[in-house]
C-alpha cells in the first residue's frame, strides 16, 4: 500500500505547525489594532461563481469537479472570492466593512519551492469605500503584519490603469490583447525575459511592441521612479495619492511598473511584496483594488481592497534568516556583575507588562550571557551601570548588531513593536 500524498500536497508536522501558529496569533493581534474581523468563507463554491473571476480558463488552474448530485463545485483557491460573493450576496452590511481571513486554499498549480497545490493564505479586505484611504490600510496592514514576524519588507506599488494606458499609446486596441500583454509582464517573475519574447513573438506579437512594453516594466524605485515614469505615462491621481498616504504613515514605497498580477480582477491599484533574500520564492504577499469583482457580482456601488499573503512562503522567509517564533518571542535580560537584583526586578517588571523574558540564573559573565542569548533570542537587554544610572537599558538586536538605549517605557514599547 503507498503511504504518501499527492503531489503538491503536505502534512503540516508539529514544527511547521509552531511557525504557522505565530503568523496567526500575529495575524490575530494584527487585525485587531486595525479593527479588522475574523471570518472564512466556504471551502467549496460553485464552479460558476470561480468563473466570475477567472474565465473559464480558471477549471484547468483549480480543484473542480461535480459532487454526486452532478453540480458544478469547485474548491477555493483564494479567500478574496469568497468573502466579495458573501459581501455581494448581502445587503444592509455595515460599511465600510473590514474581513480578515485566515485559512488555506486549494490550486492545481505547478509544486515548487514555495509553492504547493495546498497552502496558507492571511488576508484582509475592506468593502465599500472606493477611496485611496482604504488601499492604504491594507497596505499599511501588510507592512505591520510582516514587521510583527521579524520581516522587513518593501511593499512594490503599481496601477494597472497606467499600464493598460501606456500599451494603448502604443497602438494596442483590442481589450484582449491588452490584457495579454500585461500577463507578458506578470510572466517575468517566473521567466526570463528572452523567454517571456519568444513566447510572445510565437503568438504573432511584434518584437518592437514587446520591448516597448517591457521597458515600461523595468521602472522601480522611490520616489525618482515617479517621475522617470511620465516618459512613459502619466502617474494616476490615486497612486500620487497613495504614495503621500503611506510616505505620511512612515513607510517607504516603492513604484514598480512590473508589478501587475495576473489575475484579471483587479482594475487599478496592485501591490506585491518580494523578500529579496529568498528570490526564488515569489511573491510573498499581494493585494489590490478590485471594484470590478463587485460589480460583476451585481454591487457596483460596493468598492473592494485588500491584500493576501502566502503562510508558507513568510515561514520559509523566517528560517531562512535563522528566526523561529522562539527567537522572536523571546527577550534576555542580561547584566553585568553585581547588577543581578537590577536584572531581576526588570525580568519581573517586563513579564508584568506581557514580554516573555528571561535571565541567566548562573551569574555567568556578561560576554558568556551574551553568546548564550545569540542562540536563543533575536532582543536582548543589557542591564549596566552607567546607563542605570541615567535610568536608561540598552536593548541590542542580536542579528544587527544595532543597539539603542532607552528608558523603561520607550523600551517596552520597542518590544511590543519588535517581538
Ligand atoms: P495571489 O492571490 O495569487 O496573489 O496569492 C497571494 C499570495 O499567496 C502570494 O503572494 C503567495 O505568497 C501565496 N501563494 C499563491 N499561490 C501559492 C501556492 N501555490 N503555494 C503557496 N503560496 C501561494
Amino acid at each position: 500500500m503507498k503511504l504518501g500524498v499527492p503531489r503538491g500536497i503536505r502534512d503540516l508536522d508539529p514544527e511547521l505547525y509552531e511557525f504557522m501558529e505565530f503568523v496567526r496569533d500575529e495575524f490575530k493581534a494584527a487585525s485587531r489594532l486595525f479593527g479588522f474581523r475574523l471570518t472564512e468563507p466556504a471551502s467549496l463554491e460553485f464552479l460558476s461563481t470561480l468563473e466570475i473571476k477567472g474565465g473559464p480558463s480558471i477549471r484547468d488552474e483549480i480543484y473542480a469537479f461535480k459532487d454526486k448530485s452532478g453540480m458544478d463545485v469547485a474548491l477555493r483557491f483564494d479567500l478574496t472570492v469568497g468573502m466579495a460573493r458573501y459581501v455581494a450576496s448581502r445587503r444592509g452590511l455595515p460599511l465600510p466593512l473590514k474581513l480578515a481571513s485566515f485559512s488555506s486554499s486549494w490550486r492545481y498549480d505547478e509544486p515548487q519551492y514555495g509553492r504547493y497545490r495546498w497552502f496558507y493564505q492571511w488576508d484582509v479586505e475592506i468593502f465599500g469605500p472606493k477611496d485611496v484611504l482604504a488601499d492604504a490600510e491594507v497596505i499599511e496592514f501588510t507592512h505591520e503584519l510582516h514587521r510583527r514576524i521579524g520581516l522587513d519588507l518593501k511593499v512594490r506599488i503599481g496601477d494597472r490603469r497606467m499600464t493598460e494606458g501606456y500599451i494603448r499609446g502604443l497602438g494596442v486596441e483590442e481589450g484582449q490583447k491588452v490584457l495579454d500583454l500585461m500577463r507578458a509582464i506578470d510572466k517575468l517573475d517566473k521567466k526570463s525575459e528572452s523567454e517571456v519574447k519568444e513566447e510572445y513573438v510565437a503568438k504573432g506579437y511584434e518584437a518592437k511592441l514587446l520591448d516597448s512594453v517591457l521597458a515600461l516594466s523595468k521602472i522601480r524605485g522611490g520616489v525618482e521612479a515617479v517621475d522617470k515614469v511620465r516618459e512613459f505615462v502619466e502617474p494616476t491621481r490615486e497612486l500620487l495619492d497613495l504614495f503621500d498616504l503611506l510616505k505620511g504613515k512612515g513607510l517607504d514605497p516603492i513604484l514598480d511598473m512590473g508589478v501587475v498580477r495576473g489575475l484579471d480582477y483587479y482594475d487599478s491599484l496592485v501591490f506585491e511584496v518580494f523578500d529579496d533574500e529568498e528570490a526564488g520564492l515569489g511573491a510573498v504577499a499581494g493585494g489590490g483594488r478590485y471594484d470590478v469583482l463587485m460589480k460583476e457580482f451585481g454591487r457596483p456601488e460596493l468598492g473592494a481592497t485588500g491584500a493576501a499573503g502566502g503562510v508558507d512562503r513568510l515561514i520559509l522567509s523566517l528560517k531562512r534568516r535563522g528566526l523561529s517564533p522562539k527567537t522572536l518571542e523571546t527577550v534576555v535580560v542580561a547584566y553585568t556583575s553585581g547588577l543581578e537584583v537590577e536584572a531581576s526586578k526588570l525580568v519581573s517588571r517586563l513579564r508584568a507588562d506581557g514580554i516573555a523574558c528571561e535571565m541567566d540564573p548562573f551569574r555567568r559573565s556578561l560576554r558568556k550571557q551574551l553568546e548564550l542569548a545569540s542562540k536563543k533570542a533575536r532582543y536582548v537587554v543589557i542591564v549596566a551601570p552607567r546607563e542605570l544610572e541615567e535610568g536608561l537599558y540598552v536593548l541590542r538586536d542580536m542579528k544587527s548588531g544595532e543597539e539603542l538605549k532607552l528608558d523603561y517605557r520607550n523600551l517596552v514599547g520597542a518590544l511590543t513593536r519588535n517581538v
